[in-house]
């Protein structure tokens, strides 16, 4: 009977949730989703020095954000450190670990006698007990770590779903410490028991772990578990092909927010950051569930590249529903202190800008002209406030004061005023756009002024003076 999927994501809570740890996290949901199974977040936070709640919580923020539902959890692994001693304790009954009393003096001494032969430095094995061996006494008032015994010849090795077969020569592995002297397991022992408890058949996880799965296998065969499949992610590099920073956009997730892209757009974005469908390059979440299998999933790094995240979110704005454009809109005009109460129809507003734009945060930008005081820069002004242009200006305001307020007639205005002073359409239109919103490029004018209204046209225009 083939086992029913269940895959994880295993953050450990010590800053946010940045678009590499989104993007395994997606890569393990929709691996879940794609098959009906279940899909599980546990929060890896037995570093409490650098665990925090508000990293949790960042945690759990960016998934909600993300839409990335998880069956189970979230499962803390400071929960359940009784469920890991017991582990420990059955391991030392069994004999597939064992204690050890070398103290860190010792093993640094060791290390520096291995490294000044020019060895690799490493456990020598002292309490490691094997048939016929006679164990040095335990000193007195050492506290022993809790050793795991790594097989020493053979090797270990694994058809990883991403970068295909990685093998590792036992004699190269350590016996890890798996609980320090006051008895708390150490990481790599944890990630084993949870997997091994939690039913994973399928960790995918960034590849700086690549070095510690040959450990996690062996404690797991020791165990007698069933081994899950391993999948390593390469790492995200930025545009530049450089480690990817801050400045790339290694940022938190909410910071997407923030900055103005469509959920739609950061997992359309994501998906495609290191898998593929064909040429496929815009698809719904719905779509990349039933596409995505890990086969298809690049073993060399993906490249951050923030013009394809811009072009994908220009593309989720047009495609969106008028209603969450402009709630999103009154949103970041509420937190920016501008009420629109007394402004033109916030729907019509965006309706003007909605395909003009590659985020939300532009859209609120434009938008906010029209509740608020315009006052043109010095620049704008001298440059298209000349004194011909605001003769025009005011003929035409002349005109706007007794118009029926629809685009053929607003539009007709102007070309009057153009007519009477001798100006092109730009002339006239330029100048109107700066006094109005302070900006001399906008949407087709006649549809500006349709949607400011005359009150507001009028009130701007005659601060012109
Ligand atoms: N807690 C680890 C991390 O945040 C992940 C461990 C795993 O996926 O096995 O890097």
């Amino acid at each position: 009977m083939t086992r029913r999927i269940r895959t994880r994501f295993a953050p450990s809570p010590t800053g946010f949730l940045h678009i590499g740890g989104a993007r395994t996290a997606l890569f393990s949901w929709a691996y879940a989703r794609h098959h009906g199974g279940d899909f599980i977040l546990r929060i890896e936070d037995t570093d409490v020095a650098r665990s925090t709640p508000e990293a949790v919580q960042a945690i759990l923020d960016g998934m909600n954000w993300l839409g990335l539902e998880w069956d189970e959890g979230p499962f803390y692994q400071m929960q359940r450190m009784d469920r890991y001693k017991a582990v420990i304790a059955q391991m030392l009954e069994v004999g597939t670990a064992y204690h050890c009393y070398m103290t860190p003096e010792e093993l640094d001494a060791i290390r520096e006698a291995q490294r000044a032969r020019g060895d690799k430095p490493r456990y020598d094995g002292r309490w490691r007990p094997e048939p016929g061996k006679v164990l040095p006494t335990p000193p007195e008032g050492v506290k022993p770590v809790v050793r795991f015994k790594n097989p020493t010849s053979g090797k270990v090795a694994w058809n990883d779903v991403v970068k295909g077969l990685i093998e590792f020569d036992n004699a190269e592995l350590d016996d890890l410490i798996i609980a320090r002297p006051d008895g708390t397991p150490t990481y790599n022992f944890c990630v084993v028991v949870d997997d091994w408890d939690m039913g994973i058949t399928h960790v995918i996880r960034g590849d700086d772990h690549v070095n510690n799965t040959p450990r996690q296998i062996n404690i797991l065969s020791a165990l007698g578990a069933e081994l899950p499949q391993y999948g390593h992610l390469s790492m995200i590099l930025g545009s530049d092909g450089q480690k990817l920073s801050k400045r790339h956009g290694a940022v938190s997730v909410m910071q997407y927010d923030d900055d103005g892209y469509l959920v739609e757009s950061v997992i359309n974005y994501l998906a495609r950051l290191g898998w593929s469908h064909g040429d496929d390059e815009v698809f719904s979440r719905e779509q990349f569930v039933e596409w995505f299998d890990l086969d298809r999933i690049t073993p060399s790094a993906a490249q951050f590249n923030f013009e394809k995240l811009d072009w994908l979110n220009a593309h989720y704005i047009k495609q969106a529903e008028p209603a969450v454009l402009v709630a999103d809109a009154a949103r970041r005009l509420a937190k920016r202190g501008v009420s629109i109460e007394n402004g033109p129809s916030l729907e019509a507003v965006v309706a003007l800008y909605r395909e003009r734009v590659s985020t939300l945060v532009q859209l609120a930008d434009s938008v906010e002209a029209y509740y608020i005081d315009i006052q043109p820069s010095e620049e704008m002004a001298s440059q298209h406030l000349t004194d011909a242009a605001k003769a025009a200006l005011r003929s035409l305001q002349a005109r706007f004061a007794g118009a029926v307020w629809d685009k053929a007639t607003l539009s007709a205005a102007i070309k009057e005023t153009c007519n009477e002073h001798g100006l092109k359409m730009p002339q006239v239109a330029i100048p109107l756009r700066v006094a109005l919103l302070g900006v001399s490029q906008t949407p087709a004018i006649d549809a500006v002024l349709e949607v400011l209204g005359r009150d507001c046209v009028m009130a701007r225009l005659a601060k012109l003076g």
